[in-house]
Protein backbone atom coordinates (compact mmCIF):
# COMPACT_ATOMS: atom_id res chain seq x y z
CA UNK A 1 0.00 0.00 0.00
CA UNK A 2 0.95 3.09 -1.02
CA UNK A 3 0.57 5.47 2.62
CA UNK A 4 1.28 9.55 2.40
CA UNK A 5 2.58 11.08 5.44
CA UNK A 6 2.31 14.54 5.96
CA UNK A 7 3.81 16.96 8.96
CA UNK A 8 1.84 20.27 8.33
CA UNK A 9 2.91 23.24 10.43
CA UNK A 10 1.62 26.60 10.57
CA UNK A 11 3.54 27.83 7.28
CA UNK A 12 5.41 24.80 5.85
CA UNK A 13 4.11 21.15 5.03
CA UNK A 14 6.48 18.49 4.37
CA UNK A 15 5.21 15.31 2.79
CA UNK A 16 6.30 11.74 2.07
CA UNK A 17 4.66 8.63 -0.02
CA UNK A 18 6.14 5.86 1.17
CA UNK A 19 5.54 2.18 -0.86
CA UNK A 20 5.02 0.26 2.48
CA UNK A 21 6.09 -3.45 0.22
CA UNK A 22 9.31 -2.35 0.71
CA UNK A 23 9.25 0.85 2.61
CA UNK A 24 10.66 2.89 0.41
CA UNK A 25 9.82 6.40 -0.41
CA UNK A 26 8.45 7.04 -3.81
CA UNK A 27 8.41 10.96 -3.68
CA UNK A 28 9.21 13.68 -0.79
CA UNK A 29 9.28 17.06 -0.34
CA UNK A 30 7.71 20.66 1.25
CA UNK A 31 5.54 23.33 0.97
CA UNK A 32 6.90 26.03 2.59
CA UNK A 33 6.02 29.96 3.03
CA UNK A 34 1.91 29.14 2.74
CA UNK A 35 -0.39 31.90 3.18
CA UNK A 36 2.76 34.21 2.22
CA UNK A 37 3.81 33.49 -1.63
CA UNK A 38 4.41 29.57 -1.52
CA UNK A 39 7.11 27.09 -3.36
CA UNK A 40 6.74 23.36 -3.49
CA UNK A 41 10.18 21.61 -3.55
CA UNK A 42 9.00 17.98 -5.14
CA UNK A 43 11.64 15.33 -4.78
CA UNK A 44 10.75 11.58 -7.12
CA UNK A 45 12.30 8.71 -6.50
CA UNK A 46 13.05 8.41 -9.83
CA UNK A 47 13.57 11.85 -11.20
CA UNK A 48 15.37 14.81 -10.35
CA UNK A 49 14.49 17.98 -7.39
CA UNK A 50 12.01 20.37 -8.83
CA UNK A 51 11.34 23.74 -7.05
CA UNK A 52 7.83 25.47 -8.33
CA UNK A 53 7.54 29.37 -7.41
CA UNK A 54 3.51 28.84 -6.90
CA UNK A 55 1.05 31.10 -4.70
CA UNK A 56 -1.06 28.66 -1.65
CA UNK A 57 -2.63 30.86 -0.07
CA UNK A 58 -4.40 28.25 2.00
CA UNK A 59 -2.90 24.64 3.02
CA UNK A 60 -5.78 22.96 0.74
CA UNK A 61 -4.07 24.39 -2.08
CA UNK A 62 -0.48 23.67 -0.85
CA UNK A 63 -1.75 19.78 -0.55
CA UNK A 64 -3.42 19.86 -4.22
CA UNK A 65 -0.21 21.12 -5.41
CA UNK A 66 1.51 17.97 -3.57
CA UNK A 67 -1.29 15.90 -5.10
CA UNK A 68 -0.89 17.21 -8.75
CA UNK A 69 2.74 16.31 -8.25
CA UNK A 70 2.86 13.02 -7.55
CA UNK A 71 -0.33 12.82 -10.19
CA UNK A 72 1.75 14.79 -12.80
CA UNK A 73 2.30 12.86 -15.90
CA UNK A 74 5.80 13.90 -16.27
CA UNK A 75 7.70 13.35 -12.51
CA UNK A 76 4.48 11.56 -11.02
CA UNK A 77 5.01 8.47 -9.41
CA UNK A 78 1.51 7.51 -9.14
CA UNK A 79 -0.81 7.39 -11.86
CA UNK A 80 -3.88 8.48 -9.76
CA UNK A 81 -4.96 9.21 -6.31
CA UNK A 82 -6.49 5.81 -5.78
CA UNK A 83 -2.96 4.61 -5.79
CA UNK A 84 -2.63 6.29 -2.23
CA UNK A 85 -4.15 3.78 0.09
CA UNK A 86 -3.85 6.07 3.53
CA UNK A 87 -2.88 8.87 4.86
CA UNK A 88 -1.05 9.18 7.74
CA UNK A 89 -0.82 12.88 9.86
CA UNK A 90 1.73 13.87 12.42
CA UNK A 91 -0.12 15.20 15.61
CA UNK A 92 1.96 17.38 17.87
CA UNK A 93 0.11 16.97 21.06
CA UNK A 94 -2.45 14.24 22.01
CA UNK A 95 -2.78 15.03 25.59
CA UNK A 96 -3.93 12.24 28.04
CA UNK A 97 -6.23 11.64 25.60
CA UNK A 98 -4.04 9.47 23.08
CA UNK A 99 -2.09 7.07 23.95
CA UNK A 100 -1.37 5.76 20.62
CA UNK A 101 -2.22 6.62 17.29
CA UNK A 102 -5.44 6.47 16.35
CA UNK A 103 -7.62 6.22 12.77
CA UNK A 104 -9.34 10.14 12.57
CA UNK A 105 -12.91 10.47 12.63
CA UNK A 106 -15.26 13.38 13.36
CA UNK A 107 -15.30 12.29 17.17
CA UNK A 108 -11.27 12.04 17.37
CA UNK A 109 -10.63 15.21 15.95
CA UNK A 110 -12.79 16.74 18.57
CA UNK A 111 -10.68 15.24 20.96
CA UNK A 112 -7.64 16.77 19.30
CA UNK A 113 -8.76 20.01 18.71
CA UNK A 114 -9.53 20.16 22.69
CA UNK A 115 -5.28 19.74 23.06
CA UNK A 116 -5.12 22.78 21.27
CA UNK A 117 -4.31 24.82 24.49
CA UNK A 118 -1.50 22.57 25.32
CA UNK A 119 0.38 23.36 21.69
CA UNK A 120 -1.38 26.15 20.40
CA UNK A 121 1.43 26.75 18.25
CA UNK A 122 1.28 23.34 16.43
CA UNK A 123 -1.83 21.64 17.02
CA UNK A 124 -4.57 23.88 15.25
CA UNK A 125 -1.83 23.97 11.98
CA UNK A 126 -1.95 19.99 12.19
CA UNK A 127 -5.37 20.20 12.32
CA UNK A 128 -6.01 22.36 9.31
CA UNK A 129 -3.53 20.00 7.07
CA UNK A 130 -6.07 17.16 8.45
CA UNK A 131 -9.31 19.20 6.98
CA UNK A 132 -7.54 20.07 3.98
CA UNK A 133 -6.55 16.35 3.09
CA UNK A 134 -10.18 15.13 4.05
CA UNK A 135 -11.54 17.87 1.53
CA UNK A 136 -9.17 16.57 -1.18
CA UNK A 137 -9.43 12.99 -0.50
CA UNK A 138 -12.65 12.20 1.11
CA UNK A 139 -12.60 7.96 1.12
CA UNK A 140 -9.43 7.81 2.20
CA UNK A 141 -8.49 6.14 5.36
CA UNK A 142 -6.57 9.07 7.60
CA UNK A 143 -4.45 8.27 10.62
CA UNK A 144 -3.18 10.91 13.07
CA UNK A 145 0.07 9.60 14.79
CA UNK A 146 0.95 11.41 18.59
CA UNK A 147 4.74 13.25 19.38
CA UNK A 148 2.86 12.66 22.60
CA UNK A 149 1.55 9.17 22.41
CA UNK A 150 4.47 6.83 23.40
CA UNK A 151 5.60 8.59 26.96
CA UNK A 152 1.68 8.57 28.37
CA UNK A 153 3.32 5.27 29.76
CA UNK A 154 4.97 7.15 32.18
CA UNK A 155 4.33 6.95 36.13
CA UNK A 156 3.08 9.49 37.91
CA UNK A 157 5.96 9.97 39.92
CA UNK A 158 7.89 10.96 36.89
CA UNK A 159 4.65 12.99 35.14
CA UNK A 160 3.57 15.06 37.83
CA UNK A 161 5.46 18.48 38.58
CA UNK A 162 5.62 19.17 42.09
CA UNK A 163 2.37 22.61 41.95
CA UNK A 164 -0.90 21.86 43.68
CA UNK A 165 -2.38 18.84 41.80
CA UNK A 166 -5.23 20.95 41.50
CA UNK A 167 -3.54 22.77 38.94
CA UNK A 168 -3.31 19.01 37.12
CA UNK A 169 -7.21 18.07 37.94
CA UNK A 170 -8.05 21.47 36.79
CA UNK A 171 -6.14 21.79 33.50
CA UNK A 172 -4.13 18.85 32.98
CA UNK A 173 -0.49 20.71 33.51
CA UNK A 174 1.66 17.96 33.98
CA UNK A 175 4.73 16.67 31.47
CA UNK A 176 3.70 14.86 28.19
CA UNK A 177 6.98 14.61 26.17
CA UNK A 178 7.75 14.49 22.54
CA UNK A 179 9.31 13.04 20.25
CA UNK A 180 7.32 10.12 21.05
CA UNK A 181 7.21 9.01 17.57
CA UNK A 182 11.46 9.12 17.66
CA UNK A 183 11.68 7.37 20.53
CA UNK A 184 9.57 4.71 20.20
CA UNK A 185 11.92 3.80 16.60
CA UNK A 186 14.55 4.16 17.47
CA UNK A 187 14.44 2.26 20.95
CA UNK A 188 12.40 -0.65 18.82
CA UNK A 189 15.70 -0.73 16.07
CA UNK A 190 18.11 -0.30 19.34
CA UNK A 191 16.85 -3.75 20.68
CA UNK A 192 16.29 -4.93 17.30
CA UNK A 193 19.93 -4.11 16.36
CA UNK A 194 21.70 -5.62 19.03
CA UNK A 195 19.84 -9.00 18.65
CA UNK A 196 18.09 -8.16 21.96
CA UNK A 197 14.03 -8.74 22.88
CA UNK A 198 13.05 -4.70 24.30
CA UNK A 199 11.04 -6.56 26.92
CA UNK A 200 14.70 -7.33 28.50
CA UNK A 201 16.19 -3.40 28.18
CA UNK A 202 16.86 -0.49 29.91
CA UNK A 203 17.55 2.29 26.96
CA UNK A 204 18.45 5.85 27.12
CA UNK A 205 17.29 7.41 23.51
CA UNK A 206 18.70 11.11 22.97
CA UNK A 207 16.96 12.94 20.15
CA UNK A 208 19.54 15.28 19.72
CA UNK A 209 18.49 17.96 16.89
CA UNK A 210 17.23 21.53 16.60
CA UNK A 211 14.72 20.39 19.13
CA UNK A 212 16.33 18.08 21.25
CA UNK A 213 14.63 15.40 24.15
CA UNK A 214 16.28 12.22 25.90
CA UNK A 215 13.26 9.55 26.79
CA UNK A 216 14.84 6.73 29.38
CA UNK A 217 12.75 3.41 27.81
CA UNK A 218 12.23 0.74 29.96
CA UNK A 219 11.21 -2.86 28.66
CA UNK A 220 9.74 -0.39 25.63
CA UNK A 221 7.90 1.35 27.83
CA UNK A 222 8.85 5.35 28.04
CA UNK A 223 9.40 5.70 31.76
CA UNK A 224 10.22 9.43 31.61
CA UNK A 225 11.66 12.14 29.14
CA UNK A 226 13.28 15.67 29.46
CA UNK A 227 10.34 17.86 27.55
CA UNK A 228 7.16 18.59 29.21
CA UNK A 229 4.09 20.04 28.93
CA UNK A 230 5.70 22.02 26.00
CA UNK A 231 8.84 21.11 24.42
CA UNK A 232 10.45 24.11 25.72
CA UNK A 233 11.68 22.16 29.27
CA UNK A 234 14.83 19.51 29.87
CA UNK A 235 17.57 20.12 27.39
CA UNK A 236 19.31 22.93 26.30
CA UNK A 237 18.68 23.06 22.72
CA UNK A 238 19.30 25.29 19.55
CA UNK A 239 17.34 28.19 20.76
CA UNK A 240 15.36 26.97 23.65
CA UNK A 241 16.60 27.46 27.11
CA UNK A 242 15.28 23.86 28.15
CA UNK A 243 15.42 23.85 31.90
CA UNK A 244 15.83 27.36 34.26
CA UNK A 245 14.76 28.35 37.66
CA UNK A 246 10.74 29.63 36.58
CA UNK A 247 11.69 32.33 38.61
CA UNK A 248 13.98 33.62 36.28
CA UNK A 249 10.71 34.39 33.67
CA UNK A 250 9.44 37.25 36.79
CA UNK A 251 12.85 38.57 36.73
CA UNK A 252 13.60 39.12 33.49
CA UNK A 253 10.26 40.18 32.29
CA UNK A 254 10.78 43.10 35.35
CA UNK A 255 14.52 43.94 34.46
CA UNK A 256 13.87 43.69 30.24
CA UNK A 257 10.25 45.40 31.00
CA UNK A 258 8.69 42.35 29.21
CA UNK A 259 5.18 41.33 29.11
CA UNK A 260 4.69 37.15 29.33
CA UNK A 261 4.63 36.89 25.95
CA UNK A 262 7.55 38.87 25.70
CA UNK A 263 9.98 36.68 28.04
CA UNK A 264 8.33 32.96 26.29
CA UNK A 265 9.85 34.06 22.99
CA UNK A 266 13.15 35.01 24.46
CA UNK A 267 12.99 31.15 26.02
CA UNK A 268 12.02 29.79 23.35
CA UNK A 269 13.62 31.56 19.96
CA UNK A 270 16.61 33.50 21.45
CA UNK A 271 18.00 31.10 24.07
CA UNK A 272 19.32 27.95 24.28
CA UNK A 273 22.99 27.07 22.28
CA UNK A 274 22.09 30.47 20.09
CA UNK A 275 21.48 32.88 22.79
CA UNK A 276 24.35 32.07 24.68
CA UNK A 277 26.99 31.85 21.83
CA UNK A 278 25.06 34.89 19.75
CA UNK A 279 26.66 33.17 16.77
CA UNK A 280 23.78 30.48 15.73
CA UNK A 281 21.73 27.60 16.96
CA UNK A 282 23.32 25.13 14.20
CA UNK A 283 26.43 22.88 16.16
CA UNK A 284 28.71 22.93 12.47
CA UNK A 285 28.72 26.88 13.38
CA UNK A 286 29.43 26.59 16.70
CA UNK A 287 32.31 24.04 16.42
CA UNK A 288 33.87 26.81 13.50
CA UNK A 289 33.56 29.82 15.56
CA UNK A 290 35.49 27.99 18.60
CA UNK A 291 37.86 26.40 16.14
CA UNK A 292 38.73 30.18 15.34
CA UNK A 293 38.95 31.00 19.25
CA UNK A 294 35.21 32.10 20.00
CA UNK A 295 35.08 31.32 23.64
CA UNK A 296 31.04 31.70 23.97
CA UNK A 297 30.46 29.35 20.50
CA UNK A 298 32.70 26.67 22.76
CA UNK A 299 31.23 27.44 25.83
CA UNK A 300 27.70 26.66 24.63
CA UNK A 301 28.69 23.72 23.19
CA UNK A 302 29.84 22.38 26.63
CA UNK A 303 26.71 23.75 28.61
CA UNK A 304 24.65 21.31 26.26
CA UNK A 305 26.48 18.57 26.53
CA UNK A 306 26.76 19.29 30.39
CA UNK A 307 23.31 19.38 30.30
CA UNK A 308 22.30 15.51 28.40
CA UNK A 309 25.05 14.33 30.59
CA UNK A 310 22.91 15.11 33.55
CA UNK A 311 20.11 13.68 31.94
CA UNK A 312 21.56 10.84 31.28
CA UNK A 313 22.96 10.20 34.66
CA UNK A 314 19.77 10.93 36.35
CA UNK A 315 17.72 8.59 33.67
CA UNK A 316 20.61 5.92 34.94
CA UNK A 317 19.44 5.89 38.14
CA UNK A 318 15.48 6.38 37.49
CA UNK A 319 15.65 3.11 36.38
CA UNK A 320 18.04 1.71 38.21
CA UNK A 321 20.62 0.83 35.18
CA UNK A 322 20.96 0.54 31.32
CA UNK A 323 21.83 -1.82 29.10
CA UNK A 324 22.14 1.05 25.90
CA UNK A 325 22.07 4.30 25.00
CA UNK A 326 20.90 5.58 21.56
CA UNK A 327 22.18 8.85 19.65
CA UNK A 328 19.84 10.26 16.83
CA UNK A 329 18.42 13.09 14.91
CA UNK A 330 20.46 15.77 13.12
CA UNK A 331 23.18 16.04 15.92
CA UNK A 332 23.17 13.21 17.65
CA UNK A 333 23.64 10.92 14.48
CA UNK A 334 26.49 13.37 13.02
CA UNK A 335 28.81 15.20 15.51
CA UNK A 336 31.14 12.56 16.30
CA UNK A 337 32.81 14.74 19.35
CA UNK A 338 29.69 15.67 21.17
CA UNK A 339 28.69 12.16 21.51
CA UNK A 340 32.23 11.33 22.04
CA UNK A 341 31.99 14.40 24.92
CA UNK A 342 28.82 13.10 26.72
CA UNK A 343 30.03 9.67 26.97
CA UNK A 344 33.49 9.97 28.41
CA UNK A 345 31.43 11.69 31.45
CA UNK A 346 30.09 7.71 31.79
CA UNK A 347 33.75 6.47 32.00
CA UNK A 348 33.39 5.41 35.47
CA UNK A 349 30.47 3.31 34.38
CA UNK A 350 32.51 1.63 32.07
CA UNK A 351 31.43 2.76 29.18
CA UNK A 352 34.26 2.96 26.48
CA UNK A 353 33.71 4.82 22.86
CA UNK A 354 35.21 3.01 19.89
CA UNK A 355 36.80 6.42 17.94
CA UNK A 356 36.54 4.50 14.53
CA UNK A 357 33.31 2.85 14.95
CA UNK A 358 32.29 6.44 16.25
CA UNK A 359 33.44 8.32 12.96
CA UNK A 360 31.36 6.60 10.74
CA UNK A 361 27.94 8.42 9.32
CA UNK A 362 24.70 7.56 8.16
CA UNK A 363 23.95 3.75 8.93
CA UNK A 364 23.17 2.12 12.43
CA UNK A 365 26.53 1.37 14.23
CA UNK A 366 27.51 0.33 17.52
CA UNK A 367 29.96 3.17 18.64
CA UNK A 368 31.36 1.44 22.15
CA UNK A 369 34.09 -0.78 22.46
CA UNK A 370 33.91 -4.78 22.63
CA UNK A 371 34.71 -4.28 26.39
CA UNK A 372 32.44 -0.86 27.06
CA UNK A 373 29.81 -2.15 29.82
CA UNK A 374 27.37 -0.54 27.68
CA UNK A 375 26.16 -0.60 24.78
CA UNK A 376 26.08 2.44 23.05
CA UNK A 377 24.71 2.86 19.46
CA UNK A 378 24.08 5.70 16.73
CA UNK A 379 20.16 5.31 15.12
CA UNK A 380 19.43 7.50 11.85
CA UNK A 381 15.49 8.24 13.30
CA UNK A 382 13.15 8.24 11.15
CA UNK A 383 9.79 9.35 12.01
CA UNK A 384 7.86 9.45 8.55
CA UNK A 385 8.57 5.66 8.41
CA UNK A 386 7.63 5.09 11.42
CA UNK A 387 4.33 7.17 10.61
CA UNK A 388 3.66 5.21 7.70
CA UNK A 389 4.35 1.92 9.67
CA UNK A 390 1.26 3.03 12.38
CA UNK A 391 -0.90 4.06 9.93
CA UNK A 392 -0.55 1.11 7.78
CA UNK A 393 -1.41 -1.00 11.25
CA UNK A 394 -4.50 1.07 11.67
CA UNK A 395 -6.11 0.77 8.45
CA UNK A 396 -4.79 -2.75 7.27
P1 LIG B 1 15.01 19.42 13.77
O1 LIG B 1 14.32 18.26 13.06
O2 LIG B 1 14.73 19.49 15.23
O3 LIG B 1 14.90 20.73 13.07
P2 LIG B 1 17.46 18.04 13.01
O4 LIG B 1 17.29 16.69 13.62
O5 LIG B 1 17.37 18.15 11.54
O6 LIG B 1 16.57 19.12 13.73
O7 LIG B 1 18.90 18.58 13.48
C1 LIG B 1 19.39 19.81 13.05
C2 LIG B 1 20.64 20.14 13.82
O8 LIG B 1 21.57 19.05 13.73
C3 LIG B 1 21.40 21.32 13.25
O9 LIG B 1 20.94 22.53 13.79
C4 LIG B 1 22.82 21.04 13.67
O10 LIG B 1 23.06 21.59 14.96
C5 LIG B 1 22.91 19.55 13.76
N1 LIG B 1 23.66 18.95 12.64
C6 LIG B 1 23.18 18.55 11.44
N2 LIG B 1 24.18 18.06 10.68
C7 LIG B 1 25.31 18.15 11.41
C8 LIG B 1 26.69 17.80 11.20
N3 LIG B 1 27.09 17.28 10.07
N4 LIG B 1 27.55 18.05 12.19
C9 LIG B 1 27.15 18.59 13.36
N5 LIG B 1 25.88 18.93 13.62
C10 LIG B 1 24.97 18.71 12.67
Amino acid sequence: MNILVINCGSSSLKFQLIDTKDESVLAKGLCERIGIDGRLVYQPSNGEKKTTEAPMPTHKQAIQMVLDALTDAEGGVIKSLDEVGAVGHRVVHGGEKFAASSLITDEMLKAVEECNDLAPLHNPANLIGINACKELMPSTPMVGVFDTAFHQTMPEDAYLYGIPYTMYEKYKVRKYGFHGTSHSYVSKKTAEFLGKDIKDMKIIVCHLGNGASICAVDGGKSVDTSMGLTPLEGLVMGTRSGDIDPAVIEFLAKKENLDLAGVMNLLNKESGVYGLSGVSSDFRDLEAAAKEGNKKAALAREVFIYRVVKYIGSYIAAMNGVDAIAFTAGLGENDAGVRKAICDHFGYMGIEIDDAQNAKRGEDTLISTEGSKVNVVVIPTNEELAIARETLALVQ
